[in-house]
């Protein structure tokens, strides 16, 4: 491995910046295979030597796993001109990682979205071969029947010609007022652009409100509040891969 600056190791581990790594290692906290660095420019090979600050070893990674509740009004994009995307929402100790969101969901859609720089897992995650199942909860406009669970189950048309996979529909609820509005849980193993939507469009309903649950068996952790990301614990990697 190619040795690089312990400054630039730690801050990259989320330890903190150049200058505050400086600190550390002026104040003595910093160790190298036991051996106290004073010098933060000291170089190290940081999948082989030891490293410990104030006397915690630091394990180094290349990758990191996030979930996010996605917000409404941002875009899981990487950059945009005008709006906000999730990067933007990242604390720097996640963002320094440089990750990306693992697949789209519409400005409007909250929810479970994946951010991560591994690149192989998210291709994998988004190959159409795969069919990872992704579950939606959703707000719809009319009331959603039998009839709808048996066409989406079979596949249904969209305005385009494409013929939708099979498709596990249940319905959650439904208030009847003037007009029926009916909540409703939605397992599709694709991921066509704005494919829920335009499910319920081809069935002459309209989505109000769309948040993604689950995907494959990972689940939206429902504490996390609304823009908040967290790294996914080893169990919930384990889940992906
Ligand atoms: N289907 C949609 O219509 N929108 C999303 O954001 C995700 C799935």
């Amino acid at each position: 491995h190619k040795k690089q600056r312990i400054d630039k190791v730690l801050s990259h581990m989320g330890i903190g910046s150049r200058s505050d790594i400086r600190k550390q290692a002026k104040q003595g906290l910093i160790t190298v295979n036991g051996a106290v660095v004073k010098d933060s420019g000291f170089h190290v090979d940081p999948y082989k030597d030891e490293i410990e600050v104030g006397g915690e070893p630091v394990r180094y990674r290349e990758y990191v796993y996030l979930m996010m509740n996605k917000p409404p009004g941002v875009l899981s994009a990487t950059e945009d001109k005008r709006d906000r995307t999730v990067l933007d929402l990242l604390k720097p100790e996640h963002a320094q990682f440089e990750p990306f969101p693992v697949g789209r969901l519409d400005k409007d859609t909250v929810g479970l979205l994946l951010l991560t720089n591994d690149g192989k897992l998210a291709h994998e995650l988004l190959s159409p071969r795969k069919h990872v199942p992704k579950t939606y909860e959703a707000t719809v406009e009319g009331e959603v029947d039998a009839a709808d669970v048996a066409a989406f189950a079979a596949g249904v048309e969209l305005e385009d010609g494409y013929v939708t996979l099979p498709a596990q529909l249940s319905i959650l609820s439904r208030e009847r007022g003037s007009k029926t509005i009916s909540q409703i849980s939605l397992t599709i193993t694709e991921g066509k652009f704005h494919q829920v939507k335009r499910m319920f469009i081809a069935v002459g309903k309209k989505v109000t409100f769309l948040k993604r649950v689950s995907m494959g068996e990972l689940k939206l952790d429902e504490s996390l509040p609304l823009g908040a990301c967290r790294e996914l614990t080893a169990a919930e990697l384990e889940l992906l891969t």
